[in-house]
C-alpha cells in the first residue's frame, strides 16, 4: 500500500528557563500508509499529542521531516498547507473546547464543507444530515447549539466535522479520555466503522490500551519523547519486547478465564524530559536493567521483521 504519511527524525524541543531544553519529541521516525490505523501509546507527557500537533502544523518541528501524501508539511507553504488540512484531519480531547458553543452544527459542520467548495451553499443542509447520519446523530441535530448534547454526542459532532471534507487521514489525540467508559466503546466502533467503511487511515493516539489494541494495525509505544518500541499491534500485544511495553501491557486486565499476567510496579515516576537520564532513559526504572544500561544509549533497530526496538536486551 502507498506511503501516506512519513516522518523522518522529528524532534520538537522547548527551551526552559535556566538554559536547559525540554525535549518533548525526540528523533521520532514511523511511515503510515493509506487506509492503515497507527496508534500511539505512552504515560501522559510522553509527547504522542505534542507529535500529533506536529503532524498538523500547528506547532513547528525543531528538526526533521514529514511528509504527508508527498506534501512536505515542515517546509509548507501556506497554499500547500491548506491543501494538507483538507487531507488531514484531527479530532481533539475535548470536543466541547473543539466546538465553537455559539454556532449551531448545521453551520458548524456546514462552514468546513462551504469554504473547501465541497458542496454548493444549497446542498449544504442535505450534506450536514448525511455526516450527521454516517456519525449516528439524526437531523433534530442541525439546530442545536454544542451544550444541547451529551460529551459522547459532541464527539460525534466532531468526527462529522472532520469528515466533511473527506480527508485521507485523520489524527484522533485521545479521542476517548473525556468520554464515560459505556461511551468510550461507542466511539471507538463508530470510528473502527467509518474506517472499514472508506479506508481512511488514521494516527490514534491514546493511553487506553484496549481500544489501541482494537483499532490499530500497528503501534508504536513513546517514552520520554522517543519511540522505544514499534510493531504490528497483534504481535506487540502477544509478545512486547521493551520492558515498558511489558509493564504498561501488565496493568491491562484480561478477561479471559483463567488467563493471570503478574503486574509489573514500575520504581519512581517518569523523569522530567528537561533532565533526561543518561543511557537508556527508561534505566531508572526498568526492572531487567543491567551494567550496560546506564551508559549507552541503545539503537532503535529492527531486531525482528517489521519489529522495532530500542533497548540492549534485544
Ligand atoms: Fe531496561 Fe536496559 Fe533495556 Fe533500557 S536498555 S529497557 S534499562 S534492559
Amino acid at each position: 500500500m502507498k506511503e501516506l504519511l512519513k516522518l523522518e527524525n522529528v524532534r520538537k524541543y522547548f527551551p526552559v528557563k535556566g538554559g536547559n531544553v525540554l525535549k518533548a519529541v525526540d528523533d521520532v521516525s514511523f511511515v503510515v500508509h493509506e487506509a492503515e490505523v497507527f496508534g500511539l501509546v505512552g504515560e501522559s507527557g510522553c509527547g504522542k499529542s505534542t507529535l500529533g500537533k506536529l503532524i498538523l502544523k500547528l506547532i513547528e518541528t525543531t528538526g526533521g521531516r514529514i511528509i504527508f501524501d508527498g506534501l512536505d508539511v515542515t517546509n509548507a507553504t501556506r497554499q500547500e498547507l491548506s491543501k494538507i488540512r483538507r487531507g488531514l484531519q484531527i479530532i481533539f480531547q475535548d470536543p466541547l473546547a473543539s466546538l465553537n458553543p455559539r454556532m449551531r452544527i448545521l453551520d458548524a459542520i456546514g462552514e468546513a464543507l462551504v469554504v473547501n467548495n465541497i458542496v454548493r451553499r444549497k446542498e449544504v443542509k442535505d450534506s450536514v444530515a448525511d455526516l450527521l447520519e454516517k456519525v449516528g446523530l439524526n437531523t433534530d441535530s442541525l439546530y442545536k447549539y454544542p451544550h444541547e448534547f451529551s460529551g459522547g454526542q459532541r464527539q460525534r459532532i466532531c468526527i462529522a466535522r472532520a469528515l466533511a471534507v473527506k480527508p485521507k487521514m485523520i489524527v484522533a489525540d485521545e479521542p476517548l479520555s473525556a468520554l464515560d467508559v459505556s461511551i468510550q466503546a461507542q466511539i471507538i466502533n463508530l470510528l473502527d466503522d467509518l474506517q472499514k467503511d472508506s479506508g481512511l487511515a488514521f494516527v490514534f493516539i491514546s493511553h487506553n490500551l484496549p481500544a489501541i489494541e482494537h483499532f490499530s494495525d500497528k503501534v508504536a509505544v513513546m517514552y520520554l519523547g522517543k519511540i522505544v518500541e514499534m510493531s504490528g499491534t497483534a504481535e506487540l500485544f502477544k509478545g512486547p519486547m521493551h520492558p515498558y511495553t511489558e509493564a504498561l501491557l501488565s496493568a491491562v486486565p484480561k478477561p479471559e478465564f483463567g488467563e493471570k499476567v503478574e503486574r509489573i510496579i514500575l520504581e519512581g515516576d517518569v523523569p522530567s524530559p528537561i533532565h533526561i537520564p543518561p543511557g537508556c532513559p527508561f534505566h531508572p526504572r526498568c526492572p531487567k536493567r543491567f551494567g550496560l544500561c546506564d551508559k549507552e544509549i541503545p539503537a532503535f533497530s529492527e531486531v525482528e521483521k517489521n519489529r522495532w526496538v530500542s533497548c540492549h536486551l534485544w
